[in-house]
């Protein structure tokens, strides 16, 4: 059903995916069109040449100087690819998206969008660039409608059916009584958790970010929510960078380039196939609890 969230969530979401806030006619154009110089960095995870919407450069970070969370982390997240970033849990992987969306800033080391160091753009700048879905629920009372545009309320309407495409949504929108303008929850139509995820991708999606900042839902999804979400990632990674906190199967398989972090380090870089034989690391999470084929991921624990 329809979660009823406070204040204090409604601002969070407001911060987290609302980024790109006000649609300037500029943005959208400039975020893509915009010259792609290659980086010229050796990334250690990326090949040379491949140009980056993002390179995180011996990234060094802790909450408090007296404990260290990430140490020199580097890694690239090319243009219109997906990056899966995975590691157990602790390892950092949420604070990696945080120094991304500038909540903190590095000790040490850079982060640069198109090759720009963040230090010469503004948050606001590398905001910009962004949009975060994270595992939060995102339905607010309104209809579809709203829920999809509230952070771009001017946005026409070949550009919101752009997004309920993209986003898997138009089963949705024949199902909701009033269609996309129908109320959802109270006597209006309910969301299950993987449509509501896929609202919000679509609410992202509708910024048109150059980099997509995706953590995957932990919990249980459906086999017919999980299979749209892959389609979801896939269709957006022809659009934008996909860099998404992987916790699936589905999506590791599917990942261009995955990204294992160990206690905050970059542990290994590969596809998924490489990284069974190449990286211990990454077999001990494939083989126990981060990544699990969803359709066998029991509903009920028995452990
Ligand atoms: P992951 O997302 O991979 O589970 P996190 O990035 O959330 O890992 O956490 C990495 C480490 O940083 C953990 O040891 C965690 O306790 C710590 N940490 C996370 N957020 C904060 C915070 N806001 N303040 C202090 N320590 C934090
Ligand atoms: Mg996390």
């Amino acid at each position: 059903g329809l979660i009823q969230r406070g204040m204090g969530a409604y601002q969070r979401i407001d911060h987290a995916l609302s980024l790109p806030v006000e649609p300037s006619p500029t943005r959208a154009p400039t975020a893509r069109a915009r010259t792609r110089t290659p980086t010229g960095e050796p990334g250690r995870c990326s090949g040379q040449h491949q140009e980056a919407a993002l390179a995180l450069r011996d990234l060094s970070f802790g909450y408090t100087p007296d404990r260290p969370v990430l140490h020199s982390v580097s890694f690239t997240v090319p243009h219109r690819r997906q990056t899966a970033l995975v590691g157990r849990s602790g390892a950092g992987k949420s604070t990696i998206f945080a120094l991304i969306a500038r909540f903190y800033e590095p000790d040490s080391g850079s982060l640069l969008f198109d090759g720009r160091p963040s230090t010469e753009l503004s948050r606001a700048a590398c905001r910009e660039r962004i949009a975060v879905v994270d595992q939060s629920t995102h339905v607010v009372h309104g209809s579809l409608h709203d829920n999809i545009t509230y952070a771009a309320p001017d946005a026409t309407d070949a550009e919101v059916r752009r997004v309920v495409e993209l986003a898997q949504l138009e089963e949705v929108v024949r199902r909701l009584p009033g269609g996309l303008s129908g109320m959802l929850g109270e006597r209006g139509g309910t969301l299950s958790a993987g449509e509501r995820q896929r609202v919000a991708l679509a609410r992202a999606l509708l910024a048109r970010p150059a980099l997509l900042l995706l953590d995957e839902p932990t919990s249980h999804l459906d086999t017919i929510n999980e299979t749209a979400l892959t389609t979801v990632m896939r269709d957006a990674a022809q659009e934008c960078a996909l860099l998404v906190i992987a916790h699936r199967l589905s999506t590791v398989q599917h990942a261009d380039q995955i990204v294992v972090l160990e206690s905050g380090r970059t542990a290994a870089c590969g596809r998924h196939e490489d990284l069974l034989t190449t990286s211990p690391t990454y077999r001990r999470l494939a083989a126990g609890q981060m990544l699990r084929p969803a359709d066998t991921t029991p509903l009920t624990h028995d452990d």
